[in-house]
């Protein structure tokens, strides 16, 4: 019957893992060998030109056009020593992945025969024929082209024969089309407004970086079980089979070995993010069964998103080549954790003072509290859209599911922080500062111990934790564009701490001193944005009570969660900020509940597809074999006896009927659904008409598949069980 499942099961089991070769360097060697990096250009550029191209890198400064011929060149001879032959503009629509477009440096040479070329004008800017990239209406007119322009602040690299330029990617009426453009101009932004504010302290300081570290959980699967599971292949997840036995109720994979196929795995994409310049550091299982984690050293934060982009798209090159597929959905199986992407966040100077971290004297603990306490206003002010910077069709399954950060933004200090915020906020400016002779003011601020910078306690259901010297946004999916939740992030802290800065320079017009206004201010903050900091369990019913009547954004369908972009604070914010236009933002919301209807129109098509053609035809044919053997008991034996033997069997067959007829009937109503929800015009609509009414069927369906699945011969049903995608490896 099932002669697929059995044999893929069979190759499975058989698989040994795929030898990879140690590399004869140490990773310090061939670590960024892919990557025209600082060295490669000071190698491979002229003196002049290598100045200009750092400057633009290092200050944002923007670049000169008249050096981009020779930069190009330098680039192109780099590359073809490494056998490159093609290149393409690299960019993030907001498709979630990456595009690329590949050409060959092959040009005419007017002379009948072919030569290499790679100009400047090609490497600064692309006009890809992208009018099919999701743009929310923006590029509909004719004439309104997108292009794509090369973003210096992050290295080109060689992939395969190609070599990959990161870009922007905007319309030529300006507005951006991608991930990439407002992140950019969300950390311009953080860092303008936290330059300021750092000169109260370092007047020094000319330059605020924001950091990211990401944390990317995965699944792997066989690829032949995947392959006989068209639900994985088609929507990225399991819509349908029960629970295993045995999942990770005993919790022995979180930590523990590292099976051998996966190990080599793991080992093969290490090295082969090395040589593109990720800095990967830490790797081990997770907490499902088959689930696993890998996290590399903190990077400036549109580096490290393109790393992680780039990652993304390695692992699942990579798992291919080891047997397996890859995972990135949030939630491939029901009853397991589902995977997030943890986004460690923090902000740091050119003077090399971490500003999330505590520090040694009085002042720089003040200094330090004045961003962690802005960080708090502007995640309080801003929940509901940091909720809708994480949320998608397919985090929804995993945000509240009591594994995962809850559906609504808090944030964990810790006892020892938490202590410190309580004793501003009580005490009277004149018991927290004395005049200290001639050397100015002192902090009373009661010392902040060492202790704190890494000894923090945990605590594993708050959204957003402070975890020492970052705040760590657990919330982002693990398949997402980590840019999305950071532009929110960066961009609502940048407005916060302008929002300060203005506070803080109003009280010293006052004649108010610089240290007990900034003191001053910083309590009342402490005070205003007391309802975001929640310490308890985040799953518990009595928060979510409690959350709501501290007005946090408790809404948890995702369609209405994206209307926080559009809500007049929002807006205020992007635009006073310079990093979105209410167009844009428009735009983009479209884009957002197109992508959300069309993510369950396919799983519902899927869903219906397989419940037709593979749980019905089986179920039947069971049923039809029980049916059998109950009419042959009655030949068999006298009537009262068969009776009483067939019993089981009776209850089965009903049952079976029974739930054949719900799938069957409901699968016609998800489809009549769908027919009128197409109809509604308004995106916004319709995504809500996905949420309410398809998205539960779904789950009805799929709950009524699991129960036959229960009661089929194991040898009749044709899908993968969860014991086999999960236990295999
Ligand atoms: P855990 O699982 O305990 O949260 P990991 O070591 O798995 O920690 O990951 C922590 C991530 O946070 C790493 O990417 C690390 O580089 C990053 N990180 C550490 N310090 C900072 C910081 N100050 N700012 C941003 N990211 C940081
Ligand atoms: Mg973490």
């Amino acid at each position: 019957m099932s002669k697929l499942r059995f044999r893929v099961v069979e190759t499975a089991f058989k698989k040994k893992a795929t030898a990879v070769e140690t590399p004869a360097q140490r990773p310090g060697e061939y670590f960024a060998k892919y990557v025209f990096n600082r060295e490669k250009m000071f190698k491979y550029l002229p003196g002049n030109v290598y100045a200009k191209l750092t400057d633009a890198m290092d200050n944002g400064a923007p670049l000169d056009r008249s050096i981009a011929d020779e930069v190009a060149a330098g680039m192109k001879r780099w590359a073809t020593e490494l056998g490159v032959t093609h290149y393409t503009h690299w960019f993030q629509p907001l498709t979630e992945g990456t595009a690329e477009k590949h050409d060959a440096f092959v040009e005419h040479d007017g002379k009948g025969g072919m030569m290499e070329e790679f100009s400047g004008k090609l490497l600064v800017q692309q006009e890809p024929d992208a009018s099919s990239f999701p743009n929310g209406g923006i590029r509909n007119t004719f004439e309104a082209r997108g292009y794509s322009a090369w973003d210096p602040s992050s290295p080109v690299f060689v992939v395969d024969d190609t070599l990959c330029i990161p870009t922007v990617f905007i319309a030529y009426t300006g507005e951006s089309l991608d991930y990439k453009a407002p992140l950019l101009k969300a950390l311009s932004a953080v860092n303008k407004a936290a330059v300021d504010v750092c000169h109260y302290f370092n007047p020094e300081v000319k330059k605020v970086m924001a950091y990211l570290g990401w944390e990317q959980e995965y699944f792997l699967v066989d690829e032949g079980l995947y392959a006989a599971r068209p639900d994985l292949l088609l929507t990225g997840r399991t819509l349908m089979g029960h629970e295993a036995s045995k999942n990770q109720q005993l919790e022995d994979h979180y930590f523990g070995a590292i099976p051998t196929r996966v190990a080599a795995f793991m080992k093969d994409l290490e090295i082969q993010a090395l040589e593109l310049g990720i800095p990967v550091k830490t790797r081990h299982n997770e907490v499902a069964p088959n689930q696993f984690e890998l996290a590399p050293i903190f990077e400036e934060c549109n580096l490290a998103v393109d790393h992680n982009m780039l990652i993304m798209s390695l692992m699942r090159k990579v798992a291919r080549s080891h047997g397996f597929r890859l995972l990135l959905h949030e939630k491939p199986f029901k009853g397991v954790n589902g995977s997030g992407k943890h986004n460690n966040w923090s902000l740091g100077t050119d003077t090399g003072i971490l500003l999330m971290a505590p520090g040694k004297t009085a002042e720089d603990n003040l200094r330090f509290i004045t961003f962690v306490v802005n960080t708090l206003m502007a995640v309080y002010h801003h929940n509901g859209l940091l909720k809708a910077s994480i949320m998608s069709a397919t985090n929804a399954h995993r945000l509240g599911a009591n594994e995962a950060p809850p559906a609504i933004i808090s944030s964990f200090l810790g006892k020892q922080l938490t202590q410190v915020l309580d004793h501003m906020e009580e005490s009277a400016n004149d018991d927290l500062i004395s005049l200290a002779g001639k050397q100015g003011m002192k902090l009373d601020i009661p010392q902040i111990p060492e202790l704190l910078i890494d000894n923090t306690d945990r605590n594993r259901t708050s959204p957003f934790a402070f975890t020492g010297n970052r705040f760590e946004f657990r919330a982002v999916g693990s398949e997402a564009n980590c840019a999305s939740a950071m532009i929110a992030l960066n961009t609502a802290v940048a407005h916060q701490l302008t929002r300060f800065k203005k506070d803080v320079d109003a009280l010293i017009e006052k004649g108010e001193p610089k240290i007990s206004a900034i003191v001053e201010i910083i309590r009342q903050y402490i005070k205003e944005c007391r309802p975001i900091r929640f310490d308890g369990n985040g799953y518990s019913d009595e928060w979510k009570a409690e959350a709501a009547k501290r007005g946090l954004d408790c809404e948890t369908s995702c369609p209405l969660i994206f209307d926080n972009y559009l809500k007049p604070e929002s807006i205020a914010m992007f635009e006073a900020t310079g990093v979105m236009t209410r167009k844009e933002l428009e735009a983009r919301n479209e884009v957002k509940w197109e992508m959300y209807t069309k993510k369950i129109q396919i799983e519902a098509r899927v869903l219906g597809d397989l419940a037709m053609n593979h749980i019905i035809p089986v179920a039947t044919e069971y049923q039809s074999k029980l049916i059998d053997n109950v009419y042959k008991m009655k030949e068999l034996f006298p009537a009262e006896k068969a009776s009483r033997l067939s019993a089981e069997n009776m209850k089965l067959i009903e049952e079976i009927a029974e739930r054949t007829i719900f799938i069957t009937e409901h699968v016609e109503a998800m489809v009549e659904a769908r027919k009128v929800a197409n109809k509604i015009e308004s995106e916004r609509e319709k995504a809500i008409a996905y949420h309410d009414t398809i998205a539960p069927m779904l789950e009805e369906i799929r709950y009524h598949i699991d129960k036959l699945e229960l009661i089929v011969d194991n040898q009749m049903w044709t899908l993968p069980k969860y014991r086999e995608l999960l236990f295999i490896r």
